[in-house]
């Protein structure tokens, strides 16, 4: 998940933006990769989310109605920085991190239990974003 600039090779950090979509749709809480070196300033959408981003776009449409759209509640890795940044306790990141994926593998277990292989997956789909 942290990477280095590829046009300055600096380290590059995570922050949330928000992304207007067609005018008219602002997209909140997005992560972005931005570059640490000042005169730089690269920024771009972190790899692991864009195909979140390009469906829900998708589904917006070409002409969408105005509206605002918080992306944590699609975005496994937009959830768990904004509830990061809510408590900003930076040093527990890791905590935090850990306490999501187990309560997701118990939601899994549930899901597994329950036979709810759409369910399964979705979960999966978020293990995968932030494991
Ligand atoms: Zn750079």
């Amino acid at each position: 998940m942290f990477k280095k600039c590829s046009l300055c090779g600096n380290e590059m950090t995570i922050m949330l933006r928000n992304v207007v979509y067609r005018n008219r749709v602002k997209i909140h809480n997005v992560p972005v990769h931005v570059c640490t070196d000042e005169c730089c300033a690269h920024s771009q959408v972190v790899e692991s989310i864009k195909d979140d981003l390009k469906r829900l776009m998708k589904d917006l449409g070409q002409s969408p109605r105005r509206q605002d759209i918080e992306f944590e509640q699609i975005s496994e890795l937009s959830h768990m920085l904004v509830t990061v940044a809510d408590h900003d306790e930076k040093s527990n990141v890791r905590a935090r991190f850990e306490d999501r994926i187990n309560e997701l593998l118990d939601m899994f277990l549930l899901a597994q239990s329950l036979g709810d292989e759409r369910w399964m997956l979705e979960i999966r789909q978020r293990l995968v974003q932030i494991g």
